[in-house]
């Protein structure tokens, strides 16, 4: 008989999560970490802002999409079916927040020298494959912002006629002093000067917090994206955008919407104000926020230009395994500086956990020892407490690398079995479904084929002759065709499997 402890049934998802508790999370809405509990059964409905595709993704804002993952990961472990929503951005967000400045795919059309319709194509895929570099769950939908102009055009009309609307010279505006708790969300007072929206910016606006529903296109030019609407030939607002789709695929009230902080006082207040202004009824129970990647002292954007992508640092030969660590070693609300220091940290501490989890897979032992199965049930549920406390996930880690302490020391006292290194082993890959590391991949024997061999001795005679541009074109090669990633050491170059090869 096994001793008491481990039994498998306690040592799964659903046991673990009966020991550790609910899942509570912070609500920006009520600044309290609040239990979640589902409108409709064990049921979720999740969205998240997308992306606007006029460049690449920068390493903060996967931040925010990795936290938006591990959230997801975390609600599936406690057995919630999560309908995952995020929309691409590929109209109508201007270089300010408010309604001021250029349609960003207009300006990234122009620095390309190419229609907005090529670069959002363009953008979206490279974020996709981002996405699945990071190991994020593809979510179910990912509705385009210009595949929905019907939508949002007769929420604009719905909006009218209750009398939120009024027009100007240059567009459709959503009049905020009709709207009953404006600014809740941020909590801001009416009338209040909002960052970037500036009265003087358009004479015609009535209140500075008012929006754009929709923009018309300027007067004697045409824009490469434009529809027909009743008001005019144009474009839709940001924020409609994300009210229409999200309320398209999860209905007029739904579970939790995310996104980074910095869309708390504008682009989520106003989807508040003009969603709810159009049904009636709440828009969203669980609004939850991620804190920015910084550098040096300053937000990671692209306005300031100083910004790192994901292929900046695979290119540096890291797996982007290391920087998924790397942002789980913060909390989500703590914003995080980014060096690459502390990305060389976070690649040892991944390595180690790969280390200790091919340790457990090769491990033999006969003696088993009732203390190592109690620390491993116990090790379980703390982890899943930790996790289940608004993705506390530096104290998950620390659990984490307390128990392959503790592991350790147990194996070299001999106290550990066969079974029981094999337990602990699919605790690992328990966590690893919240975590998201891939660590099932520390087992794969890696076997490098012919033709990644070649291009590896082709880079290297390119490197000797002084070619490095060729010899950076091999490496992304390498990594986007056979998932490897090479590293150059005074050894000589070392390959490992890295990421998912790109599709
Ligand atoms: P955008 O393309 O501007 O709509 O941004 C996409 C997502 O990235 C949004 O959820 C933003 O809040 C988030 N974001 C932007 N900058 C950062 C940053 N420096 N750190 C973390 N998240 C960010
Ligand atoms: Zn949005």
């Amino acid at each position: 008989m096994r001793p008491m402890g481990v039994r498998s049934a306690t040592l799964s998802a659903p046991g673990l999560v009966h020991k550790a508790g609910p899942v509570r999370i912070f609500n920006t809405l009520t600044r309290r970490k609040e239990v979640v509990k589902p409108l409709k059964d064990k049921r979720l409905g999740m969205y998240a802002c997308g992306l606007t595709v006029y460049d690449f993704a920068h390493i903060g804002n996967l931040r925010t999409y990795v936290f938006e993952d591990v959230l997801r990961r975390v609600l599936e472990f406690n057995g919630f079916k999560v309908k995952h929503v995020m929309n691409i951005t590929d109209v109508g967000h201007l270089t300010s927040d408010a309604d001021t400045g250029e349609d960003k795919m207009e300006l990234g059309a122009r620095r390309e020298r190419k229609t907005a319709w090529e670069i959002s194509e363009r953008y979206a895929k490279l974020f996709l494959q981002d996405e699945a570099m990071l190991n994020i769950e593809k979510p179910q939908i990912i509705p385009k912002a210009t595949d929905h102009i019907g939508e949002m055009i007769k929420l604009i009309r719905l909006l009218e006629k209750k009398g939120y609307t009024y027009v100007t010279d240059d567009g459709v505006y959503f009049d905020t002093s009709k709207s009953r708790g404006y600014g809740k969300l941020a909590r801001l007072k009416l009338g209040g000067m909002m960052p970037g929206a500036r009265i003087e910016a358009n004479p015609q606006k009535r209140n500075p917090s008012d929006f754009a529903l929709w923009k018309f296109s300027p007067k004697g030019s045409k824009r490469d994206m434009e529809w027909n609407s009743p008001w005019g030939v144009g474009f839709p607002g940001w924020h409609l955008e994300c009210s229409a789709m999200s309320m398209k695929y999860l209905g007029k009230t739904f579970d939790i919407h995310c996104g980074g902080i910095d869309h708390i006082p504008i682009h989520h207040t106003n989807e508040i104000a003009q969603s709810e202004g159009a049904t009636g009824k709440k828009f969203v129970n669980y609004w939850v926020h991620a804190a920015h990647l910084i550098v040096e002292g300053k937000r990671m954007a692209k306005s300031l230009g100083n910004f790192y992508t994901l292929s900046t640092i695979t290119d540096k030969g890291y797996d982007p395994m290391s920087l998924r660590f790397f942002y789980l070693q913060a909390h989500y609300r703590r914003e995080l500086n980014f060096t690459y220091e502390a990305l060389d940290a976070a690649r040892n501490a991944i390595e180690s956990v790969q280390e200790f989890v091919r340790k457990l897979n090769e491990h033999e032992g006969p003696k088993s020892d009732t203390r190592v199965q109690a620390m491993i049930l116990h090790t379980g549920v703390r982890f899943v407490k930790a996790m289940n406390d608004d993705l506390d996930t530096p104290e998950a880690l620390a659990v984490l690398f307390r128990f392959i302490g503790e592991m350790n020391r147990f194996m070299d006292e001999d106290l550990v079995s066969k079974a029981d290194a094999k337990t602990a082993l699919k605790l690992m890959f328990l966590f690893d479904r919240i975590l998201g590391l891939n660590l099932k991949r520390s087992l794969e024997k890696a076997v490098l084929p012919e033709r990644a061999k070649e291009l590896i001795e082709e880079r290297e005679r390119a490197r000797k002759i002084g070619d490095y541009a060729h010899a950076d074109a091999i490496r992304r090669r390498l990594r986007d065709e056979f998932g490897v990633a090479l590293e150059d050491t005074p050894q000589g170059v070392k390959w490992k499997k890295s990421q998912v090869p790109a599709s």
